[in-house]
């Protein structure tokens, strides 16, 4: 029996950066798939739709060729139910992400058989945040290196106006 070895990387993206880009390239030599989740919140006021997000991380995954794109409403223990997969990946930045990752993943894990795997952010992008970057292009920071090209044209479209 070939047995595919899959995990989600569940998170906002909005928009997709370098730092979520490294977790998603370095999770892709790691397992047979690797399905990047866009997570619909509605509560929850985004710069791009859930499509648009989708798209960019399409394009800019284009490269590798086991990594995936969805998007799901709801706890991602579900969409890992509902799609068999076995493990969650998470970037930890520094310790202040620390406490809630922890805390998501022990209530994940008291939901279901459902794994949290945790890896070390490059330190090159340890400081890197979607909200962060969204607020220096808004002011005409560079960010240059930090995100994708397509996202940082999309971000200069996007926020000229703002
Ligand atoms: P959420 O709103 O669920 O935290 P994000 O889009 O901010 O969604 O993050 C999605 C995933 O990417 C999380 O595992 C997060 O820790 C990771 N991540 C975010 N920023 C970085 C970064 N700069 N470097 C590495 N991983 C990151």
């Amino acid at each position: 029996m070939i047995v595919v070895r899959r995990v989600v990387c569940p998170g906002s993206f909005d928009p997709v950066t370098n730092g979520h880009l490294d977790i998603i390239s370095r999770a892709s030599r790691l397992y047979d798939e690797v399905v990047v989740m866009v997570s619909i919140n509605l509560a929850k006021k985004s710069l791009f739709t859930v499509e648009e997000r989708l798209d960019l991380i399409r394009e800019v995954t284009r490269d590798y060729g086991n990594v995936k794109v969805d998007a799901f409403r709801g706890l991602t223990v579900d969409y890992c139910r509902q799609h068999d997969i076995p493990a969650i990946v998470r970037g930890l930045r520094a310790v202040t992400d620390y406490d809630y990752e922890l805390q998501i993943a022990q209530m994940n894990h008291r939901m279901s058989e459902v794994e949290t795997l945790f890896m070390a952010t490059n330190p090159l992008y340890a400081f890197l945040s979607s909200s962060l970057i969204k607020e220096v292009v808004q002011w005409g920071g560079d960010v240059t290196g930090l995100v994708p090209q397509l996202v940082h044209d999309r971000l200069i479209e996007r926020l000229k106006d703002a």
